[in-house]
């Protein structure tokens, strides 16, 4: 087992770590009291090669791997979760057209936008009013119309929206099938492509969420991604992938937690004694270290099944759920530890509750992954021999 990293991904988890000192972390309390989009900070991620890592080189991307990605959001994710979102949200948006379209697609579409002096955005638009987790409720309809199809619909939700030229779309062209009527769409931002109501959030300020109302735009035919019925096969192999990401921003979150909570228990002194040397607090920062290491190591394994492509749903949920609920969990013992100090909004450690908590929420909830990740284990359920043979009582049939 080599759990090291090659030159070329040490080199690039090195950049992002000193893009995320230098021009994250010293400014992402000051740009959340805006509460708009911080697109000098996202600009200068794009000049020094932080985005768009997963485009094919046949695209005009770099052709990195998942890992690689990781490790940036890993990176950026400890500076400040909304910042990293803002990052990361292009390979989201990407995901389902790197996964399924063509390559003149990509060079169409795609290349331009990450080939500019400028950074641009993709949006990753699946999510409605009444179509949360259970994606085949999209009402969202595309129809054909000669060489054209006609959308209709508005999504919610969406992250980089405002700021983005190309959005991916989810919608409908057979709608009785339910998930399996669902098409994938790459819709330029044209006429009848309009931003609606800005979402107001308790955390990750850094990044920015709105409606996308879609009024009869007009999509050429060319801009269906894989055929008419793959959408939902599509979404499911994109967040299978894509869950890592948020996974590692989780890990960037609990580790800063972590961080945060022992500096202050070296420094702090109560009853003659910095308060790390009570055994209360230093298990408590043992327990918060083994769970950011933990998500490290479940995000990273996610990542590696996915560039083998190896079967990878099963553990991007693990990787997703476990890492999220680790920075949660960090982030409200690292307020604890800090006391009074961790409540204040002049310390770092309030901040991350409030974006942890997204962290667990988006790219599905942890209830999904908890789902996804209880029906993979039953299925493999099936044909497993534990060596001890004994007939339970039960139906004959299994789930699976
Ligand atoms: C800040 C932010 C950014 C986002 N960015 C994007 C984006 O860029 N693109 C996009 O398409 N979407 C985006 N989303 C949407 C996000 O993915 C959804 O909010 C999420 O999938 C949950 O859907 P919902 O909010 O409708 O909740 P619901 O699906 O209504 O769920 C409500 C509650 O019920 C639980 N629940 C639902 N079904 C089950 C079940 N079968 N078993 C057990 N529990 C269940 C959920 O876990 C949750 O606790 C974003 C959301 C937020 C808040």
């Amino acid at each position: 087992m080599d759990f090291a990293l090659t030159q070329e991904e040490k080199e690039l988890a090195e950049r992002a770590r000193e893009f995320t000192r230098e021009y994250i972390t010293p400014r992402a309390h000051e740009l959340e009291r805006r509460n708009e989009f911080p697109m000098e900070v996202v600009q200068k991620a794009y000049e020094v090669g932080l985005m768009n890592l997963h485009i094919p080189e046949e695209a005009g991307g770099p052709g990195m791997s998942l890992l690689a990605e990781t490790l940036v959001s890993e990176a950026t994710g400890y500076g400040c979760a909304g910042i990293a979102t803002s990052i990361m949200c292009n390979n989201l948006a990407f995901a389902p057209l790197v996964i399924a379209a063509t390559i003149d697609q990509l060079k169409e579409y795609v290349q331009p936008l990450i080939t500019g002096k400028k950074v641009q955005f993709g949006a990753f638009c699946l999510t409605e009013r009444k179509a949360g987790s259970d994606v085949a409720s999209v009402a969202t309809t595309a129809v054909r119309d000669g060489d054209e199809y006609i959308m209709n619909g508005v999504k919610c939700f969406i992250t980089n929206a405002p700021q983005a030229s190309l959005f991916t779309v989810f919608a409908s062209t057979q709608p009785e099938l339910r998930h399996k009527g669902l098409s994938v769409f790459m819709v330029p931002k044209t006429k009848g492509v309009k931003i609606g109501h800005v979402e107001n959030k308790m955390g990750q300020l850094n990044s920015v969420q709105s409606e996308v109302v879609f009024k009869d735009v007009r999509v050429p035919a060319e801009c269906l991604v894989g055929k008419e019925g793959e959408g939902f096969k599509i979404a499911m192999m994109t967040l299978d992938k894509t869950r890592a990401g948020i996974a590692a921003i989780a890990t960037g979150v609990a580790q800063r937690a972590l961080d945060e909570a022992a500096r202050f228990a070296n420094i702090r002194h109560q009853f003659g004694r910095p308060i790390g040397k009570f055994q209360g607090i230093g298990f408590m920062l043992a327990a918060m270290g083994a769970r950011a290491s933990a998500a490290r190591l479940l995000t990273r394994y996610a990542a590696w099944l996915a560039d083998h492509n190896m079967p990878v749903s099963k553990h991007s949920a693990f990787a997703k759920f476990f890492a999220s609920d680790a920075a949660m969990q960090n982030a409200i013992d690292a307020v604890q530890i800090m006391g009074g100090y961790g409540y204040l909004t002049e310390y770092p450690v309030e901040k991350l509750v409030r974006d942890a908590k997204l962290l667990q929420i988006y790219e599905g909830t942890n209830q999904i992954q908890r789902l996804v990740a209880g029906n993979a284990i039953l299925k493999e359920s099936v044909d497993l021999d534990t060596g001890f043979h004994v007939e339970y009582p039960g139906r004959d049939a299994p789930l699976f």
